[in-house]
């Protein structure tokens, strides 16, 4: 258990997340940020990073990455303690030292406390879409990547690229430089979803030997000795199997979002998928326990990045006011 208690846990670092951490922080108040993914941003940096998106007040069009990058930089200014790849797993009341204290255990076997929490989930803790292959996982740190980190790692590799959509697509241009040659790009389907520019420009490398894009073909085994050699992979309209010899297997195949232990947490639920809470505090049924953003409910909820901002802004407000035992009352940031 870390010995360090703050004010408020908040759990999920999307913008809803990132926002409440800038409002707490805005307070005076600590805070401690858990996500389960090994990256900040939430649905944003997860599924539409290179997206422009419109509807976020302020801004009449930015980038997802960048909208992540400035919430980054507003939220984390106070120093909140981020706490990467660590999903949390239980909810406990206890009492330490004469305080009642919230305790969240993760998945890695931390148990973090605070006065308060604030649940900024969104539809669930987010984790890669794996290949169906039996035990596929046991490859990982051998070969296999869900995410491309440091371009250096897959330097003189020979790179099979798994996926259709956006990451695919960037990844097979972005590691040209690095990688063996030819890239070879395996998709399920003739049509990828990425950007025209992307495969338009794939094709070309094709042309020039640099690129071996496979369709309709699915990655069927994974071959090695301690490290990933090879894979075989089968056209699945002809039946034919073909054995690719590989270093890194990158599998790009976007994200799953399951709400989880979340729900066990004797929190009243809207729905499957949501928290019920008060929208005038964004308090859930537990005390001390709040939630704001996509994976808040009431009668008529819009989940939209702007609607989680504002209820980060209750949701942190009623944390703080609740813990000093004060009334709930704006405090303006201008200076
Ligand atoms: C393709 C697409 C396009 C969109 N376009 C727009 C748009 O144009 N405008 C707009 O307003 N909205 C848009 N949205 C919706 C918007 O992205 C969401 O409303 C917003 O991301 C919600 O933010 P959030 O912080 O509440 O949740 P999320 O962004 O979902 O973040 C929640 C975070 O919590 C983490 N988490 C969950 N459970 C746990 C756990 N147990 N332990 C640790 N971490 C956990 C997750 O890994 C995730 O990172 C779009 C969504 C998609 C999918």
């Amino acid at each position: 258990m870390r010995s360090d208690v703050v004010d408020v846990t908040i759990l999920g670092a999307g913008p809803t997340g990132l926002a409440a951490a800038y409002y707490v922080g805005h307070r005076d108040g600590t805070v401690r940020i858990i996500e389960s993914l090994e990256q900040i941003g939430g649905q944003v940096a997860a599924t539409y990073p290179e997206k422009h998106v419109y509807d976020v007040a302020g801004h009449p069009k930015i980038l997802g990455q960048k909208l992540v990058d400035l919430c980054v930089e507003q939220g984390l200014q106070y120093g909140a303690d981020v706490i990467l790849g660590e999903e949390a797993k239980t909810l406990d009341r206890i009492s330490q030292n004469g305080e009642e204290l919230l305790a969240i255990s993760t998945a890695a076997g931390n148990t973090y406390c605070s006065r308060t929490v604030i649940v900024t989930a969104g539809h669930g803790a987010f984790e890669p879409r794996r290949l169906g292959i039996d035990d596929v996982d046991e490859w990982l740190g051998r070969g296999l990547h869900y995410v491309v980190r440091e371009k250096a790692q897959f330097a003189g590799k020979r790179c099979v690229i798994v996926g259709g959509g956006d990451s695919a697509l960037d990844w097979t241009l972005g590691l040209q430089d690095i990688a063996a040659l030819p890239i070879t790009l395996v998709h399920r389907r003739d049509r990828f979803r990425a950007l025209e520019s992307s495969l338009n420009e794939a094709r070309r490398l094709e042309g020039e030997g640099a690129v071996r894009i496979l369709t309709p073909h699915e990655v069927r085994e994974v071959h090695g000795d301690g490290s990933i050699q090879a894979v075989s992979i089968e056209n699945t309209a002809t039946g034919e199997t073909e054995h690719v010899e590989c270093d890194a297997l990158i599998t790009l195949l976007g994200f799953v979002s399951h709400l989880g232990a979340i729900a066990d947490w004797g929190l009243e639920l809207e729905g499957k998928r949501q928290i019920r809470i008060d929208p005038m505090t964004c308090g859930t049924t537990v005390p001390g326990v709040y939630a704001a953003g996509d994976v808040a409910g009431y009668p008529g909820k819009i989940t939209l990045i702007s609607v989680g901002f504002g209820e980060a802004a209750i949701a942190a407000n009623n944390a703080i006011a609740s813990i000093r035992g004060e009334k709930v009352q704006p405090k303006y940031s201008t200076d």
